[in-house]
């Protein structure tokens, strides 16, 4: 006597053509309930944001934010799915989204025309339950990198070249981070454009590397099976470089070792929840936390002014360094070089306290670091719309 098929058994044979989804669904571990409620930060809109975003929404990833501060050139429809000729000159966060949109209407899709080292908070990050890098320059990933750890949140970093490509997944914890992988040489090439008083932004952007859309469909690819093993709860190969050799077709892994002293090593504990915003100032801050006497820390160098000691004239700038290019170190008057005025740390004595977080260079929804004689607290600001 055949005895009756078990429920799981039926679930598996069962093929319902109008289910969207049906077809994955016949995938052993596949839970489609995981994938609709999760929600992903995919960081770049290039060749493997492309790839990265079509797989998401074929999946039907419920959330999903997209960063890019660029706009679609003809030269990018070479290797971007998403992209048409009649887009160029457009943010390229925007019509991504708007043309991944089409494939899926499960998807909700949160477009962000900015850069990635300014205009997220780590309040984003941490609502994230992965981030996907899809970046071409190693101070992006570095940022990305401390960032995710400060969210206690994996990320998933891929890196392509010519045929040639690379996935890395870091989970935050004791293993090994993206900081931990750079070699000597990876800092070396970071400090050249750090050693002008003024960070090089134009360099930085210049990082066009040579790619081919096939090997952004196997990184890209990668990442978001990888994402899914994390979505799952299933094992990765966290804190290991996978590299795939396309010339050769060779596929192999190495695994980072966490260094001691790696400076990426941070993960906001105790996360105090607020209705703060960053258009807050740290006086309100501290009342709100009944402190007298606090500091906050800020995560980003900011650029008050650039002064002239030739001609003791100074240029106002406001804004994080990171976002001031060697261009403007330049004296108007007399040519010479300018020296920058930052401030990394601001006072509750201070002449800074009573400005809004937003105009010291915090970003919406971020957690900010407030230290005290006696500790050092975590703030998380509210979405400002
Ligand atoms: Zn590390
Ligand atoms: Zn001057």
């Amino acid at each position: 006597m055949n005895p009756e098929p078990n429920k799981s058994d039926q679930e598996t044979f069962v093929i319902d053509e109008n289910d969207r989804y049906s077809r994955l669904k016949l995938i052993g571990w596949w839970e489609q309930e995981r994938i609709a409620a999760a929600k992903i930060l995919v960081v770049g809109a290039g060749a493997l944001g492309n790839e990265v975003l079509k797989n998401l929404c074929l999946l039907g990833v419920g959330t999903i934010y997209i960063i890019d501060f660029d706009v679609v050139q003809e030269s990018n429809l070479t290797r971007s799915v998403l992209f048409r000729s009649r887009h160029e000159g457009q943010p390229k966060a925007s019509v991504i989204t708007e043309m991944a949109s089409d494939l899926n209407p499960d998807c909700t899709l949160i477009p962000i025309e900015g850069n990635v080292l300014t205009d997220i908070g780590i309040g984003l990050i941490r609502d994230m339950d992965v981030v996907i890098g899809c970046l071409d320059n190693r101070e992006a990933r570095l940022w990305v990198n401390r960032m995710s750890w400060k969210a206690n949140t994996p990320w998933i970093d891929g890196g392509i070249q010519e045929i040639n490509g690379v996935t890395k997944v870091f989970v935050p914890g004791d293993g090994p981070c993206y900081e931990c992988g750079m070699t000597e040489n990876d800092y070396r090439l970071i400090s050249l454009r750090y050693s002008c008083p003024l960070l090089r932004q134009e360099d930085i952007q210049q990082g066009k590397v040579p790619t081919a859309p096939t090997i952004a469909s196997i990184i890209g690819g990668m990442q978001v099976q990888e994402a899914l093993k994390l979505l799952h709860d299933l094992p990765t190969d966290d804190g290991s470089a996978m590299v795939f050799n396309g010339a050769a077709n060779q596929f192999y892994k190495t695994k980072f070792t966490p260094k001691e002293d790696c400076l990426s090593h941070e993960t906001y504990e105790d996360v105090i929840e607020s209705e703060l915003t960053h258009e807050s100032t740290l006086q309100e801050v501290c009342q709100f936390l009944e402190l007298e006497e606090a500091t906050l820390i800020l995560d980003r160098d900011f650029l008050v002014r650039l002064n002239c000691r030739t001609c003791e004239s100074h240029k106002q700038i406001d804004r994080p360094l990171c976002l001031v290019g060697s261009s403007e170190g330049v004296c108007d008057s007399c040519q010479q070089p300018l020296q920058p005025e930052t401030v990394s740390e601001v006072s509750l004595n201070g002449e800074f306290a009573n400005r809004s977080l937003a105009s010291l260079g915090i970003p919406d929804w971020d957690v900010i670091k407030i230290r005290t004689p006696s500790e050092t607290r975590f703030v998380l600001l509210n979405k400002a719309g």
